[in-house]
């Protein structure tokens, strides 16, 4: 036997994804919904389940959740394609529209879910970093879109939660020679999509999540709207059955029970606690469009400050690296989670100070 990795190298260049999902405190690292589905709609889901057969395959393309999504999206059903979370349609777009040495074009910082499918496929990446001020480059993106092969933008970005306006991704969908894929996964917390674009623009392609504004990360549901023959391309290489009968079933009820009053809650969270944060003395606020914000301590070492929050129970994102060392993440939680971060960082800050 040959000792030796059977994997291919690019592989050495990739640490498996890591985060801390289990907090016993008040968890703001991964850009979550602070409630849970109520109860009554969790019972709701699993009578149905209850009725269904489990030792069938689910639907390919399941209609009636199709149909709820479009009404919901006012987008047709039959450019809507259903995945496994948006990280699936992620992977589903990288796949159909590159092969090894092709170009991926994005942004930096951005998700790292792009670079490490792009890594795995050995594509070659190129990237226009935000501005200083963490906005979009607009301007850069329109210069090297006809590079690529494929083009991903987050709008709201994470982890800056700036976004690019439609006329911005419209200027680059004009200049791309590949797919535009627009990963709004936090849509419902800017109230911004391109998705407007894609009967001009059929070279876009807008992805949605169930993870954020749903309140159902732990379900695994995404969506991609798209006109209706590449949706159709791209289910030709989305992996069959990667959508659940769980998921399927779980998502039909959550569009008909989704709470607006929990997200206009999250919006007016962010704008207050933007606003606390950039009067605090040694912080520095990105203004955001997501349910995050990201933000620079100026008087301490971010990692300290990462590891003094945990102890006194408030769980927020570190980076390093080149755009971000020094940063945290922190997502908006419910009023009270939310007073209890910036208590504790007020009371950090002003030990450190005195
Ligand atoms: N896109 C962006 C920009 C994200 O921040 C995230 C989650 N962190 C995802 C996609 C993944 O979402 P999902 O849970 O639907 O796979």
């Amino acid at each position: 036997m040959n000792n030796e990795t059977p994997f291919k190298p690019s592989l050495g260049n990739l640490s498996a994804y890591s985060v801390d999902v289990e907090f016993d405190g008040v968890k703001l690292n991964q850009n979550e919904l602070p409630l849970d589905v109520p109860q009554a709609v969790k019972e709701k889901i699993i009578q149905r389940l209850l009725n269904r057969q489990w030792n069938r395959y689910p639907p390919l393309a399941p209609s009636a959740l199709k149909e709820k999504i479009a009404a919901y999206t006012h987008f047709p059903a039959s450019g809507i394609l259903i995945g496994n979370g948006s990280n699936e349609m992620i992977q589903t777009a990288i796949l159909a529209c590159c092969d090894a040495g092709d170009t991926m074009l994005t942004v930096s910082p951005t998700f790292s879910v792009y670079s490490r499918v792009a890594t795995a496929m050995n594509l070659k990446q190129v990237v226009v970093p935000l501005k200083e001020d963490y906005s979009f480059d607009p301007d850069g993106l329109v210069e090297k879109a006809g590079e690529a092969d494929i083009i991903l933008l987050a709008s709201p970005n994470n982890p800056s939660g700036t976004v690019l306006e439609p006329a911005e991704i419209e200027a680059i969908a004009d200049a791309a020679k590949g797919l535009v894929v627009v990963d709004e996964a936090y849509y419902e917390f800017s109230r911004l999509s391109a998705q407007g674009l894609i009967e001009k623009y059929s070279n876009i392609v807008v992805l949605r999540t169930f993870s954020k504004a749903f309140g159902a990360a732990g379900l695994r549901l995404g969506y991609l709207l798209g006109a209706p023959d590449r949706a159709g391309d791209l289910e030709k290489v989305k992996l069959p059955f990667s959508v659940g009968m769980f998921q399927q079933t779980a998502g039909d009820v959550l569009l008909d029970e989704l709470n607006r009053d929990i997200i206009d809650t999250v919006i007016a969270e962010r704008h207050r606690v933007f606003n606390v944060l950039d009067q605090m003395p040694g912080i520095t606020a990105v203004p955001s469009r997501a349910n995050f914000i990201l933000f620079r301590p100026e008087v301490m070492d971010s990692k300290r400050l990462f590891n003094q929050l945990k102890n006194d129970g408030v769980l927020v994102r570190v980076y390093d690296g080149p755009q971000l060392d020094g940063m945290l993440r922190v997502s908006i939680g419910w009023p009270p989670e939310n007073m209890l971060f910036l208590d504790k960082l007020r009371r950090i800050l002003d030990e450190v100070s005195s």
